[in-house]
């Protein structure tokens, strides 16, 4: 279990990253004979008219429940699992495998959540390695794509996290629903701004940050914001697709 303080540390460490985001890396102009390490993690999507809503902190008790409602509206998501957060991903094993078998983009959190940008170079392979490991004993590949805890890094992390050939996500619209876990108004009206701009649906989509270890984000923000989504006319997809990065690429073996 999370006590409050820490989620609380972690919403404002994330929330500063956010705010101070660089713009997305869209790679090197100078040819290259090999591909550097980004200078930031991905924080937009590429395709137009996309929304990548993502869930971190999971598995957790509303997993099973999220992935009803992703099915019932036949939409895919992204989670960025930790191995051991709020729960041990052991324990829920289960709705971790359901979540790759039914499509969705399962994706890195870190092992148990630490700021990766005050670990040592061991440190930060270790938090990637040892859950990445625990993929693949449930779901059998390991993911490439991660988003690290707080929205922390360096570009030291980035040149490690390249190095281990993983692609770093963080967000560009944040439902700051850790600030209201129980507030359902509060983390909709996010999503209602977002759709609110007529033109935002022909500009590179959103990746937008979410916390399924809420009970109100999951179960009632969640479907409420699909079906909101799909009015407007967007299209609800993992990160990797809104990317434009095949299926393939998202894992490996
Ligand atoms: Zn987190």
């Amino acid at each position: 279990m999370v006590c409050f303080s820490r989620l609380a540390t972690v919403a404002a460490l994330f929330t500063t990253a956010l705010v101070s985001a660089a713009p997305i890396d869209h790679g090197h102009s100078e040819p290259t004979l090999e591909k550097r390490a980004p200078t930031s993690a991905i924080y937009r999507c590429k395709k137009p008219g996309t929304i990548a809503i993502t869930f971190d902190d999971g598995p957790w008790l509303y997993t099973g429940g999220l992935l009803d409602i992703l099915k019932s509206r036949n939409v895919k998501a992204t989670f960025f699992f930790n191995g051991f957060g709020w729960g041990h991903i052991d324990n829920f094993a289960t709705v971790v495998k359901r979540a790759f078998d039914e499509g969705h983009q399962v994706a890195s959190h870190t092992w148990d959540h630490k700021d990766l940008a005050l670990l040592s170079e061991s440190e930060v392979i270790a938090e990637m390695t040892q859950l990445d490991d625990a993929f693949k004993r449930i779901i059998g590949v390991r993911p490439t794509y991660m988003r690290p805890p707080f929205g922390s890094y360096t570009p030291t992390t980035l040149e490690i996290l390249h190095r281990l050939n993983y692609t770093a996500v963080s967000a560009d619209v944040d439902t700051r629903d850790w600030v209201h876990p129980t507030d359902f108004e509060a983390s909709y009206n996010v999503y209602k701004a977002l759709f609110d701009n007529p033109r935002d649906i022909t500009l590179p989509g959103h990746i937008v940050l979410n916390h399924e270890t809420h009970r109100v984000t999951s179960l009632q923000v969640a479907p409420m914001a699909i079906d909101l989504a799909k009015v407007k006319g967007y299209k609800v997809v993992t990160v990797g697709e809104c990317l434009g990065d095949p299926k393939s690429n998202w894992y490996r073996a």
